[in-house]
């Protein structure tokens, strides 16, 4: 039967994108397809409330973004602070050292965030160049608040490097305000298009870095000398070419990033924010227990939750598949088994989400769950219904 994908990423897409996905594919110099992907440079600041920064949009997932970063702005022995709330820390901190990078990792423990105190303790001590952060990592649902971070790296004049991908469009993301290198993110999630393009945007101070390297870029398809040129022409809306570009993809691109505007940024993070309060407030009611360990760093994106005691982890995920749901479970190595993650991003609404509340109120009584029926559907209902 017809099944809800409720993972964190990639989630359900818009019938407007997959519809644009679907139109015949155009040549990547093709008047039409130079104007979807110069619009989908520009709308990509306004997304990420960037107005002077440089967009970058390549076929590869977010791990390219990552990657991207690291190839272009980092040189041997540089060295790199990572901030890691969980697998996606790690990753970076594996991608910068591929590329020669002195990185310390400074992880929070399980469920929380590092500390300002402890970031600026090692700013103080090191002379970094980069610090990376993870706005909402995936693994463990711990959401950053990424302002006070960029403002330590503005003062000790070290570049600041977000992954956003499983926050922007879901979280609020306010790149120039808040002095951010870097914000990169991939299709697949809040932006709500089918998993294979990179999306980058680098600040005028991290385009001045990467022209005054010393050494070349180590990375033949990641090298900025190769893509800014593509970038710029498409901005002007002019033909060019290094590599073919994911044409079909950037057209539906274009039509998400249209949705997301026309929706309106605030009025969309606050759309995320009121459905994952009520989701988790209806967690609660049925005695199930969230992996970050306060409400202030709970991300609006996903839900990662620890399955019960006496609950069969795998069962409760079959069961959800059975009851039409579809969910992803634990990531990150400590405690994969012991939770499940829940994704609600993009064009999630209420009603996807009191599905899934009813499929795992369903599931959680097969397994012999104890709680009360109904009790996640009315706290869902009341933390939820908007007056207007
Ligand atoms: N960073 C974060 C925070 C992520 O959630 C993910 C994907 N789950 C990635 C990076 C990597 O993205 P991708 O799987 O598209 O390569």
């Amino acid at each position: 039967g017809r099944k809800l994908l409720m993972i964190p990423g990639p989630i359900e897409f818009e019938p407007e994108v997959l519809q644009a996905l679907a139109m015949p594919t155009n040549s990547h110099v093709a008047p039409h397809f130079i104007e979807s992907f110069g619009n989908s440079l520009e709308l990509m600041r306004k997304v990420w409330k960037a107005p002077g920064g440089q967009p970058f949009i390549v076929a590869g997932s977010g791990t390219l973004a990552m990657d991207m970063a690291a190839a272009n702005l980092i040189e041997a022995g540089d060295k790199v602070l990572v901030v890691s709330t969980g697998y996606f820390g790690r990753r970076f901190k594996d991608i910068f050292d591929r590329y020669g990078a002195d990185t310390k990792l400074l992880e929070a423990p399980l469920g929380e965030v590092v500390s300002l105190e402890a970031i600026e303790k090692e700013l103080k001590t090191e002379k970094y160049k980069a610090l990376s952060v993870t706005h909402v990592d995936t693994s463990t649902g711990v959401l950053v608040n990424p302002e006070p971070i960029a403002n330590l790296a503005k003062k000790y004049k070290v570049l600041s490097i977000l992954d956003g991908v499983c926050s922007v469009a879901g979280e609020e993301v306010l790149q120039e305000e808040w002095g951010l290198d870097v914000v990169l993110t991939g299709s697949q999630k809040a932006i709500g298009v089918p998993p294979g393009l990179a999306l980058l945007m680098a600040s005028q101070k991290a385009m001045e870095i990467w022209k005054n390297r010393k050494s070349p870029v180590p990375n033949y398809y990641a090298d900025w000398n190769n893509w800014l040129p593509i970038m710029k022409a498409y901005q002007e809306r002019k033909p060019s070419y290094f590599g073919t570009p994911a044409v079909n993809l950037i057209v539906a691109l274009e039509a998400g990033l249209k949705m997301i505007t026309a929706e309106g940024m605030e009025k969309r993070i606050n759309r995320h924010r009121v459905l994952a309060k009520a989701f988790r407030a209806a967690l609660s009611a049925i005695n199930l227990q969230i992996l970050p360990e306060r409400e202030e760093i709970a991300a609006n994106t996903l839900t990662a939750v620890y399955y019960p005691k006496n609950v069969d982890g795998a069962a409760l995920l079959s069961k959800m598949g059975q009851n039409d749901v579809i969910l992803a479970g634990g990531l990150l190595s400590e405690v994969k088994s012991k939770y499940f993650r829940v994704g609600h991003m993009g064009a999630v609404s209420a009603n996807d989400l009191l599905a899934v509340l009813g499929a795992l109120e369903r599931s959680l009584q097969d397994l012999k769950h104890q709680f009360e029926p109904g009790k996640a559907l009315q706290a869902f209902q009341k933390g939820h219904l908007p007056s207007a």
